[in-house]
C-alpha cells in the first residue's frame, strides 16, 4: 500500500507508508494521541517552543524514535521559520535541536540527507509536511511548507537540493504529503487570495470562493500541482486527505487553536 495508513507501535500512534517501510524509509507522521502532554498540549506535544514543559516533550519525542528503535540523539531538527532554505545534513548533525529547539539549524525549513540512520524531525499544527524518497539513489528529504513555504515552492527547492547533493532526478522521487490544514479550513484574506493567483497561474481549483465572497486555498493541492510541473510522476505522489483543522481528536490545529496548540512530528530516515 503506498497511502497513508495509521499505526501503533509501543503505544505509539502515527501514520505511515507500508510502500515506503517496505523500501528501507522509516517514516511516521504523530497523532496529538498518546503522549504525556495536558491541557492544549494533550497529548502528544513534541514542539519545544509553544511554552510546554520541556521534560514533557522530551519524553513524547524519545517515544516517537522508539517506534523505530532509534535514540534521540540521532535526530536532526531545524527552527522551521517559514522560510525556503534547504540543509542537507548527515551524522555529524545528529542530536542538533534534538534536545534544546535553541541549538536547531537555524533559517531552515527542509532537511535532506543520504545518511543512514540520520532521522529528521520537524513539527507541524497545520503546515502542510513534504515527505521525499529517491529510492534510486537512496535519499529522504523533508519540507515544512505552509503558505509561506507553498508561495515560496520549497517543496520544488527541496527537489531541486536533493538533484544537486545527490544526483536525484524529479521523475524517480516518490512524495508524500502529510496531514495539514486542506481547502475546507484554510480560509486567506483578498490580498493573500490575489498574490496565489498571480503565484500559480495554470493551476487547477487551488482557491474555492463561497458564495458569500470568501476564499479558500488548498495547500496541499497546490503542493502536489506544483510538483508535477516540475517533473514528478503523478502516481509517484500519496496525499493524505486529511485536514488538521477538521480533526481535533487526531491534531493539534494552529488556526482551529488560534494558536495555542501543541505540534504533531515529521520522522523520516533511510534505514540502509
Ligand atoms: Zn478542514
Amino acid at each position: 500500500m503506498s497511502e497513508w495508513q495509521l499505526y501503533n507501535r509501543k503505544g505509539q500512534e502515527y501514520f505511515s507508508i507500508d510502500s515506503w517501510l517496505q523500501d528501507g524509509v522509516d517514516i511516521a507522521f504523530t497523532t496529538r494521541r498518546g503522549g504525556c502532554g495536558t491541557g492544549a498540549f494533550e497529548a502528544c506535544n513534541l514542539g519545544l517552543h509553544v511554552g510546554d514543559q520541556a521534560e514533557k516533550v522530551l519524553t513524547n519525542r524519545r517515544n516517537v524514535l522508539r517506534i523505530f528503535d532509534a535514540e534521540l540523539g540521532q535526530a536532526v531538527c531545524c527552527q522551521q521559520v517559514h522560510g525556503d532554505i534547504i540543509q542537507s545534513v548527515n551524522k555529524s548533525q545528529q542530536g542538533q535541536g534534538a534536545f534544546r529547539h535553541e541549538q536547531a539549524i537555524p533559517n531552515c525549513d527542509s532537511l535532506i540527507t543520504n545518511t543512514p540512520g540520520v532521522f529528521l524531525f520537524t513539527f507541524y499544527a497545520d503546515c502542510i509536511p513534504i515527505f521525499f524518497f529517491d529510492p534510486v539513489h537512496r535519499a529522504v528529504g523533508v519540507a515544512h511548507s505552509g503558505w509561506k513555504g507553498t508561495m515560496a515552492q520549497i517543496a520544488v527547492k527541496t527537489l531541486k537540493a536533493m538533484e544537486q547533493e545527490y544526483n536525484s532526478r524529479s521523475g524517480e522521487v516518490h512524495i508524500a504529503i502529510g496531514p495539514g490544514i486542506a481547502g475546507c479550513c484554510f480560509q486567506v484574506a483578498s490580498d493573500l487570495y490575489d498574490k496565489v493567483n498571480q503565484a500559480f497561474t495554470g493551476y487547477n481549483g487551488i482557491i474555492k470562493t463561497t458564495d458569500s465572497n470568501e476564499f479558500y486555498w488548498d495547500l496541499p493541492e497546490t503542493n502536489r500541482q506544483m510538483l508535477i510541473k516540475y517533473g514528478v510522476k503523478p502516481h509517484h505522489i500519496t496525499s493524505s486527505n486529511l485536514c488538521t483543522a477538521c480533526h481535533p481528536e487526531l491534531f493539534f490545529s494552529y488556526r482551529r487553536d488560534n494558536g495555542d496548540t501543541g505540534r504533531m512530528g515529521a520522522l523520516i530516515a533511510l534505514k540502509h
